[in-house]
């Protein structure tokens, strides 16, 4: 089962009854957690079993469901928890400070046709929120496959779960085998006799973090002698660099996407499961691997979405290695892959064939096949570049949030 959560803002304010049961959710929420961390339980139903009986008494009035998913929040709080302490994570005491609410899809109705949402508060008490919808919104809405999951309502916004059963992936004509770097999505598109060069650019990811990393650097020394300063200034900073460097992902991800489903083509990425950068190459290089992680989950997951399907390779030595004769070299390299054989190639695409190989050779691209010789190597295909963000960017303000 797949789920979407898609944000939704509301027409008018939050009526009072639905904030007095965030606030009395979240008391709820802190109370199940604290009951857990005693009992040492974190599943739903043994915090269901600790702590159900004394809540129903110290909250009588509220709607018996919505006690059950504060416990679910709870539940998956103190897993948290619990695996940060594992870690050996220095963590206090859990809490929930933000106001808000979980309510299962049995506890709560949306009309799909109007947009309005009926919540139950307590026995013979309900509030209607009315959502605003978009042509966004309305492909979710209209599109009956999608069943209704849980509903989150935060003060401003809510968030509603759309689910469906994954797609059966469609039986890929062609490939996409792309090597994913710092800035761009560099690969081969390969259909019957043809390989082009392909390429999607997000130079600005690259730009973004470097700016918001020397920024924290700076917040850090200036505000050196106060620590709750300094940590909520790069806790913002974060937050924006997150939300800025997403929004780009999502696009490039979406270019991908809508070029393989057009084509039929099977997406081949590499597993970048363990690749660690060297610890002497700075912090830099760190910083620098989760967009790229990030950009592979959130192809994945609409591909999921979409049925598309999508190949990981393992790309060991996927940029050192020869497609024509196999030679692996070791000495580095430029810009250029070059080989003696004379086969010579932008190393990132070299490295995308090479991970097209390693698929094709494990049976995990269809009944494909992939002759180096029949790649052109002066046609470039572009996906994505910068210039297609550049004005429908939201501002933060505009009702086009996240999708995750
Ligand atoms: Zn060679």
């Amino acid at each position: 089962m797949l789920v979407k959560g898609i944000v939704f803002y509301l027409d008018s304010d939050l009526p009072t009854e639905a904030k007095v049961l965030l606030g009395d959710f979240r008391l709820a929420v802190n109370n199940a957690i604290r009951a857990g961390l005693q009992a040492r339980v974190t599943s739903r139903n043994a915090l269901c079993k600790v702590a159900y009986k004394d809540f129903r008494e110290q909250h009588p009035r509220m709607y018996a469901q919505h006690l059950v998913s504060a416990f679910e929040v709870a539940g998956s709080v103190l897993k948290n928890h619990r695996r940060r302490v594992r870690k050996g994570i220095a963590c206090r005491i859990p809490y929930v400070k933000r106001l808000m609410m979980k309510a299962e899809n049995q506890a709560y109705k949306l009309d799909r046709k109007s947009g309005l949402i009926d919540l139950p508060i307590r026995a013979g008490c309900h509030v209607q929120l009315k959502l605003i919808v978009s042509q966004y919104h309305r492909k979710y809405l209209d599109d009956l496959t999608l069943s209704l999951g849980s509903l989150t309502v935060l003060p401003d916004r809510v968030i509603v779960a759309f689910r469906k059963d994954a797609p059966k992936p469609f039986v890929p004509e062609s490939a996409l085998s792309l090597d994913t770097n710092e800035r761009s999505l560099d690969g081969v598109f390969v259909e019957s006799d043809v390989a082009k060069a392909i390429k999607a650019e997000f130079p600005e990811v690259a730009i973004i973090q470097q700016r918001h990393h020397d920024r924290r650097k700076r917040f850090q020394k200036k505000k050196a002698n106060d620590r709750r300063i300094s940590t909520n200034l790069c806790r913002r900073e974060g937050a924006r660099e997150h939300h800025r460097i997403d929004y780009r992902l999502h696009q490039v991800a979406d270019s991908v996407l809508k070029f393989a489903e057009e084509r039929r083509s099977a997406v081949i990425l590499e597993d970048l499961k363990g690749i660690r950068p060297r610890k002497s190459k700075e912090l830099n290089r760190r910083l620098s691997m989760w967009p790229r992680r990030m950009l592979h989950h959130i192809i994945e997951y609409k591909a999921q979405w979409r049925g598309i399907p999508v190949v990981k390779v393992d790309p060991r030595n996927s940029s050192r290695t020869c497609p024509i004769c196999g030679k692996i070299q070791y000495s580095r390299m430029g810009a250029e892959f070059k080989c003696e054989c004379g086969w010579r190639l932008d190393r990132h695409i070299n490295a995308s064939i090479n991970l097209l190989q390693t698929a094709i050779s494990k049976g995990m691209a269809g009944g494909l096949r992939f002759d180096p010789g029949a790649f052109q190597h002066d046609v470039m295909m572009i996906l994505y570049e910068p210039a297609m963000a550049a004005r429908s960017e939201p501002n933060g303000t505009s009702g086009i949030a996240g999708v995750t």
